[in-house]
């Protein structure tokens, strides 16, 4: 078997199309244009590329974008305050946090001075377009029954991406394309492998997480090979063995590494592309979808605020 190649940046155009008319029609209703404010402290260059990523889905789409670049040296009060100016600046619609801050204001959090989760706290959950605030991960753990109410809508955008990635294979109502299916997360990190358990769990998916305490007890293996759908999170190049991969079996990569100036995902491709019957090329798979994502984000919230 040869795999498919799930190719993000089609579908993530296909999704950038609906939004676009989506986002025309609501200027009309509201007559004002989402604006999403870029926040950033440090001046590491993957900030640089998932900025200008963004400008380019934001412009391409109608939403304003607004990039305030804070000086490093800004202490971790001067950030809150940042944040919470915008939170009361009626045209804001959504903020993000770009990641890493500064090694000033890291310094503080890891002399405890500030916790580590408490950045994404101060943007209000209103305007909290990556799904981080502990308000929208709470509506998360609900599940369907308030996304139904008209909550829930909203979660980490890379996790969405993933969602997104799944339904794009499949024809059955959403409720019912991933039931029962054995799903096998590699990485629990707070943006991606936890919540993107919550978003398959709340779909009935047979859910399990793995993570470093996995590996130590050399089990990894077996949880793989047994992956209907593997989602691997994690940033280590090859430690996914294509050999690992389940006859059929979907293979999300979200890891990107970079050798050589290349990306590189934690899945061998070549040996798993040959098990598989979907798999993601990085790059040109979950990241182009992860932008479209928060696009899609800054469309509900700024439903929210207006209806
Ligand atoms: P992270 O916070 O460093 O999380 C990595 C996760 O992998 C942790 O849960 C870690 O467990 C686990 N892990 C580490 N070594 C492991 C091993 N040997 N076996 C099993 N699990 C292991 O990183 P992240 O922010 O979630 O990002 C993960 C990867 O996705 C990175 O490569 C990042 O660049 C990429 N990414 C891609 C996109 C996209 O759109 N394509 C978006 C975001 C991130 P412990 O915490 O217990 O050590």
């Amino acid at each position: 078997m040869s795999a498919k190649i799930l190719d993000g940046k089609s579908i993530a155009s296909k999704i950038k199309e609906e939004l676009r008319k989506e986002i025309e029609s609501l200027i009309k209703k509201y007559q004002k244009v989402p604006v999403l404010v870029s926040i950033q402290v440090s001046r590491d260059a993957g900030i640089e590329s998932y900025v200008k990523a963004q400008k380019k889905a934001a412009d391409r789409l109608g939403i304003g974008y607004q990039r305030l670049v804070l000086p490093e040296d800004i202490d971790a009060g001067g950030l809150v305050e940042k944040i919470e100016e915008l939170n009361n600046r009626d045209e804001v619609t959504a903020i993000i946090l770009q990641q890493p801050l500064s090694e000033r204001v890291m310094e503080e959090e890891r002399r405890g001075n500030i916790s580590k989760t408490a950045f994404e706290q101060f943007i209000d959950a209103a305007k909290d377009v990556e799904g981080m605030h502990l308000k929208n991960l709470g509506n998360l753990f609900y599940g369907s029954k308030l996304e139904t109410a008209g909550f829930g809508k909203l979660a980490p955008c890379t996790a969405m991406a993933v969602m997104e990635l799944l339904d794009s294979l499949n024809r059955d109502p959403r409720e019912e394309n991933l039931r029962g299916k054995e799903v096998v997360i590699v990485g629990h990190s707070k943006i991606i492998g936890k919540p993107l358990a919550l978003l398959l769990l709340n779909r009935f998916a047979t859910t399990t997480v793995c993570h470093i305490a996995t590996s130590e007890r050399n089990h990894l293996e077996e949880h793989v090979k047994r992956a209907e759908v593997l989602i691997s999170a994690v940033g280590q190049p090859g430690l996914i063995k294509g050999g690992w991969i389940k006859e059929g079996a979907v293979v999300i990569d979200i890891g990107t590494s970079r050798i050589n100036g290349k990306l590189a995902g934690d899945v061998e491709f070549d040996k798993a592309k040959e098990r598989a019957s979907y798999i993601t090329p990085v790059p040109g798979g979950v990241g182009p979808l992860t932008t479209t994502m928060l696009m899609k984000n800054v469309i509900t919230l700024y439903r929210k605020a207006n209806d």
